[in-house]
């Protein structure tokens, strides 16, 4: 099984670096990217099989009442626009077929995917107070949880660093300062399945220069991604082929009920933007983040 799913990944780098208009994107897998590695154009993050919503539809929840340091209203907003930006790419023949909608408030309870049920809304949170998740240059930290035999998504959650980061909602952007159309445009990316790509004029590119917008309009290299995983027909591509999507369905998807005997069959990964003002001088840069790749792996019963 290790053979024909590295078979498969290598076959799909072929094909794209075979492209005359080759894209760089790599897609998110079960298996935690090792903090070492960067991807390079033809070369990404290859252990594991790739996540995907099976669904068609997807939901997504926003804590209520929110952040006290933002205009909510205006956040949805910004929310909204960053689905849109992803679910409107022009795949050509059709797609992406996936509609992320808002379904309602939510609370902190919701982060994470519990097996036994409850409530496992896919979450928007804030931390205003303090910032629980590691490095103050972190930004904004998506977690996904996935079914580690087949890569679905089962819950994909945004936890919002209000306690250390000044978000700007409004233009223009202040040159220091943090744009979130531009922070959520990239975890978009991240809830979608899409890894960092090593094209440096990209959304997913894993630095997010401070004061800039560039990030909230996608790339050819970005809407390659988003196309090449929900495919016209409501088909997803997956590491094991094309697979049939799932009805449009809003709630949390159901548990994986298949063990396999290997210990668990779902996990955890996540990955955030970070951002900082250290600059990287000795390559003669514009100011850009930091990145703090920070990946989880949990695997539960
Ligand atoms: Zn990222």
């Amino acid at each position: 099984m290790r053979f024909l799913l590295a078979a498969t990944t290598a076959a799909l780098v072929t094909f794209f670096a075979a492209s005359p208009s080759a894209f760089a994107f790599c897609r998110t897998t079960t298996v935690a990217t090792d903090p070492s590695f960067s991807p390079t154009d033809g070369k990404c993050w290859d252990q594991g099989i790739f996540v995907y919503h099976s669904r068609t539809c997807v939901g997504y929840a926003v804590e209520s009442p929110g952040s006290s340091k933002l205009d909510m209203a205006a956040f949805r907003g910004l929310v909204e626009t960053a689905f849109q930006t992803w679910e409107t790419s022009s795949c050509g023949a059709g797609g992406p077929t996936i509609d992320a909608q808002f379904v309602g408030a939510t609370s902190r309870s919701a982060l994470g995917y519990d097996t036994k049920g409850g409530s496992n809304a896919s979450a928007i949170v804030f931390w205003d107070d303090t910032w629980p998740n590691g490095s103050a240059n972190e930004v904004i930290l998506t977690t996904l949880t996935f079914n580690k035999e087949t890569g679905e998504i089962l819950d994909a959650d945004m936890e919002v660093n209000t306690a250390e980061i000044a978000f700007s909602l409004t233009d223009p952007v202040p040159p220091n300062g943090t744009d979130m159309q531009s922070a959520l445009t990239h975890e978009v990316g991240h809830f979608f399945g899409i890894a960092h790509s090593p094209d440096r004029t990209a959304t997913m590119f894993a630095k997010y220069t401070p004061g800039s917008t560039f990030f909230r309009d996608l790339t050819d290299d970005d809407v390659g991604a988003m196309c090449s995983i929900y495919l016209p027909g409501n088909q997803r591509q997956t590491s094991k082929g094309k697979v049939e999507g799932g009805a449009c369905d809003t709630s949390a998807p159901p548990p994986p009920t298949s063990t396999a005997g290997d210990g668990g069959c779902n996990a955890t990964g996540s990955d955030n933007l970070a951002a900082s003002s250290l600059p990287l001088v000795a390559l003669g840069l514009v100011l850009t983040g930091l990145q703090k790749r920070r990946l989880r792996k949990r695997v539960r019963r």
